[in-house]
């Protein structure tokens, strides 16, 4: 690779509030920070050693509006990472179009379906079962995590997705 670190690009969608932005940040900074300006996209860089191999993981942090520019997402992605929160049906819902819109425009890029939230388990409105069959159904990765204190289910999914990543180039 000419000595160049290789770049994996992943991008997370979501409905406002699921906690895509806690998510990031706990994943970059190993850190639960509690209020993100909803409104702010931005693209986080870390390095991570992969097996062995040093990359360069870039992740785009989204925000839900409707956009028209979700060609850009769809060029950039190495692979998507779908949120919706345990504690809201509607966000469900949502991550369902997500996942038809990725799986459509954007065939075999890697996805991941993650359930977040799990530590205000008494709120819970989708059970596990439900987002896995979901995952089934598209054919992706299917996790739940929470982005909250004193857990570490977060680097789990990026490093889960990394691997896709990975067998997906070794594959071309
Ligand atoms: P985004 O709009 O998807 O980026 O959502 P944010 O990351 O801004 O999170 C929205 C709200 O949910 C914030 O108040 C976060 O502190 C909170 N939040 C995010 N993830 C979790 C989680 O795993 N557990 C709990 N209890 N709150 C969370
Ligand atoms: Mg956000």
């Amino acid at each position: 690779r000419n000595g160049q670190i290789p770049d994996y690009n992943i991008v997370l969608l979501g409905q406002i509030g699921v906690g895509k932005s806690a998510l990031t940040v706990k994943y970059i900074t190993r850190r639960f920070i509690m209020e993100y300006d909803p409104n702010i996209e931005d693209t986080y860089t870390k390095h991570e050693d992969l097996d062995g191999t040093e990359i360069s993981v870039h992740i785009m942090d989204t925000c839900d509006k409707e956009t028209s520019d979700q060609n850009r997402y769809l060029r950039w992605a190495d692979a998507f990472i779908i949120v919706y929160s345990i504690t809201n049906s509607g966000s469900f819902e949502k991550a369902r179009g997500y996942l038809q819109d990725v799986k459509t425009h954007a065939k075999d890029v890697p996805v991941a379906l993650v359930g977040n939230k799990i530590d205000l388990e008494r709120y819970r409105q989708i059970s596990k079962e439900e987002g896995s069959a979901l995952s089934t159904e598209f054919d992706c990765l299917f996790y739940e995590t929470t982005a909250a204190e004193e857990f570490e289910y977060v680097e789990d999914v990026f490093h889960g997705v990394l691997h896709e990543i990975q067998k997906e180039r070794s594959q071309l």
